[in-house]
């Protein structure tokens, strides 16, 4: 078969790319995808919900997300944003709303609205699509590629976007057509720490700010942590995972993690427990907190873990108490010792070589006639719909450009 675009992925970017193409005049646009099934990761997405984009509006704030490929994304974001995904969307049926935390969902909660927006657009557009199609190997002719696909299967095409996600297969076919690849290595999990001190607040979600040391390297971050049974969780441990997963997968996932339960200065925790002694003499340390958004479990392990005795008064404490007490809110480090599990959306930090792509077209600078777009390339973003947003526009841009 012969065609002029041959997009290999079924997936966000692929189906952008196809789209795009076929409906600015590219005559013959066909989709090659592996399995049985396209757009499977839309499907799963956002807990069956698919987090389709982000209200970050602002193209400098929007970037921030992404620990890869920041700076090559301002460009790309200067064509197709946010705003114009969100459009992109509405103009085309689906009906769209933004969460309180800046997600954007479809109105439906179902991913498989999003699913029938993109299929009916290919369809509308004329875009060919191909399931069952595993691409096994890429010659570069003349005037174009020939493509050969399981089940002996071959096409002919002037032009290929590849688009197929974290999968191996097409980091070796980019390989193959002279592309370096950054090693891939996960990213967006939570962490594992050997301290059992906080076992009994597993479930509980704090406000904090974090330093992770990594490899002599620090990361830091402020937003809600979650405690769980084997350590933490939570977006600023994603956060957190997601711009150190080099050099966590450097150093065997070990690290240092400094929280500060508290989001204060020691000077102010200092005076707000001197205050706290002089008004509550009486009362039980443990049991009676100065941090009123400090959860009482949470107040009485971090105690207990700098050994303040459970029968201690306030009027007891000591300078020695107060110094454990500060330490155990504000300064005590956790050994990170493991990497925990995904949480609902993983990605791949890791792809093809970014040095190696024009970003005005997506093009190859190696091979003329090569696209790529998606989380096939060396970009990945933090959760919240940073993924997503990332593929509708290299899926867009590179669309436009086969143009
Ligand atoms: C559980 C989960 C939840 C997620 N939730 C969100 C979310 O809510 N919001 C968000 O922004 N991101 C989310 N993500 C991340 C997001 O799904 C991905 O970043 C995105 O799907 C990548 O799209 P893609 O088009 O690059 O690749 P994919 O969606 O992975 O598509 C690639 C396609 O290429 C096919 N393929 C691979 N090799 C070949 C080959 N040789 N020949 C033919 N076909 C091939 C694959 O079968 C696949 O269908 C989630 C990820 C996971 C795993």
């Amino acid at each position: 078969m012969i065609s002029d675009l041959v997009v290999i992925g079924g997936g966000a970017s692929g189906f952008m790319g196809a789209i795009t193409a076929a409906s600015n005049g590219i005559r013959s646009v066909v989709i090659l995808e592996s399995t049985s099934k396209v757009l499977e990761k839309v499907r799963i997405s956002g807990g069956g919900r698919c987090n389709v984009t982000n209200s970050c509006w602002d193209i400098s704030d929007l970037v921030s997300n992404y620990p890869r490929g920041e700076k090559q994304l301002i460009g790309l974001f200067n064509r197709f944003s946010t705003t114009e995904a969100y459009d992109w969307f509405q103009n085309r049926g689906l009906s769209l709303k933004i969460e309180k935390d800046g997600r954007i969902f479809p109105c439906s909660d179902s991913s498989y609205d999003v699913m029938k927006c993109l299929k009916d657009f290919a369809d509308k557009s004329g875009v060919k699509v191909f399931t069952n199609s595993h691409v096994k190997q890429i010659n570069k002719t003349s005037d174009g590629f020939d493509l050969f696909v399981k089940g002996n299967n071959y096409f002919n095409t002037k032009n290929i976007l590849v688009c197929t996600g974290g999968h191996p297969s097409g980091r070796k076919l980019a390989k193959s057509l002279g592309h370096s690849i950054v090693q891939p290595v996960p990213s967006l999990f939570s962490l594992s720490t050997s301290e059992k001190s906080l076992e009994s607040c597993s479930g509980i979600t704090v406000n904090v700010q974090t330093k992770l040391t990594v490899l002599k390297k620090k990361y830091n971050e402020t937003g809600p942590i979650l405690i769980t049974h084997k350590g933490f969780s939570g977006p600023v441990i994603l956060r957190l995972s997601a711009f150190s997963a080099r050099d966590l997968h450097a150093n065997k996932y070990i690290g240092d993690l400094k929280i500060n339960w508290l989001c204060m200065c020691e000077n102010e925790v200092r005076m707000k427990i001197d205050l706290y002694k002089i008004e509550n003499g009486k009362k039980l340390v443990l049991n009676n907190k100065p941090f009123n958004h400090l959860p009482k479990s949470l107040w009485r392990a971090l105690l207990l873990s700098e050994k303040i005795h459970s029968q201690l008064r306030w009027c007891e404490l000591t300078k020695h108490d107060k110094e454990s007490i500060v330490k155990s809110l504000i300064l005590k480090s956790y050994s990170i010792n493991s990497r925990g599990p995904f949480g609902e959306e993983f990605v791949t930090a890791g792809g093809v070589s970014l040095k190696e792509i024009n970003f005005k077209t997506m093009e190859s600078k190696i091979c003329k006639g090569l696209f790529f777009a998606g989380e096939v390339l060396n970009i990945d973003g933090i959760t919240g719909g940073f993924n997503f947003q990332h593929c509708w526009t290299s899926g867009w841009v590179a669309g436009n450009a086969v143009v």
